[in-house]
């Protein structure tokens, strides 16, 4: 028997400081500086004059297996929410970071217009609850660092020793999908070229703290993602292509990578 296709989408800071949809296009609209804006809202979230679909959430509802949980495909499909997070501590850190992008992803907290920026943007707030085996929550104080002081590389050794004790995968073949905030930075940096080139360490090896697991198959959708200017976002693709990577266009795309079959 063949073995499957196990895919990772890491769905980074899906969360309503940064994607939610806003009246209009007026960028004093935004809650703060790191929201996708207007027309990356509408064109992740749909609505608008064109009533487009929310391909964002179409997309993560079927890789979480649909109403049914259980879309051929999706058996093997994990989603990873890496979320930001601060707590207002007082923290020089936290302040720094705050004066710059502006307040968001306080826990708990609502703003001035009924937003709760820290929860899961739409319905996956609540999908973040799924206990489905597959349904995984990371969350980081840092924009620049997935690795360092959070749980993502724990979750991600986990699922691809499960792929290996399981399915008789090697961790190497486990897919990465990347979508959601800042393809520039978080994508390119935390979900491209740290998982191709620097990689995690190995579980097989503890001995050796220099072995690395380097993911061979690594993507980043077009559609399902975005940075705050466009031009970078551009740029992000054209990098992750340099990289190694493979860029998806159309969400139709991203549901092939992953082999879903809705
Ligand atoms: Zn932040």
């Amino acid at each position: 028997m063949t073995p499957p296709t196990i895919t990772v989408i890491i769905a980074q800071c899906v969360q309503r400081s940064f994607i939610s949809p806003l009246p209009g296009p007026d960028p004093r609209l935004k809650p703060c500086h790191l929201h996708c804006g207007y027309a990356n809202a509408v064109r992740l979230l749909g609505g608008g004059p064109q009533r487009l679909p929310n391909a964002l959430e179409e997309f993560l509802w079927l890789a979480h297996g649909g109403e049914s949980g259980n879309v051929p495909g999706s058996e093997h499909v994990h989603v990873i929410y890496v979320d930001d997070e601060h707590h207002d501590d007082g923290s020089a850190l936290t302040r720094q970071h705050f004066e710059l992008f502006g307040r968001h992803c306080v826990p708990g907290e609502v703003d001035e217009r009924g937003l709760e920026g820290y929860k899961g943007t739409g319905r996956t707030a609540e999908w973040r609850d799924l206990r489905n085996g597959r349904t995984h929550v990371v969350r980081t104080p840092g924009l620049n660092d997935n690795m360092f002081g959070t749980g993502f590389i724990p979750v991600l050794t986990s699922i691809c020793q499960e792929a290996e004790e399981v399915f008789g995968v090697a961790p190497e073949g486990v897919q990465i999908l990347n979508i959601g905030g800042w393809s520039i930075i978080k994508e390119l940096f935390c979900g491209v070229w740290e998982l191709m080139h620097h990689g995690i360490p190995d579980y097989r090896d503890p001995a050796n703290r220099e072995a690395t697991i380097r993911f061979q198959r690594v993507a980043l959708s077009d559609a399902l993602s975005y940075s705050v200017q466009r031009e970078h976002h551009n740029i992000a693709l054209e990098i992750t292509q340099m990289l190694g990577g493979v860029v998806l266009r159309a969400p139709e795309e991203a549901l092939g990578f992953c082999g879903l079959r809705p």
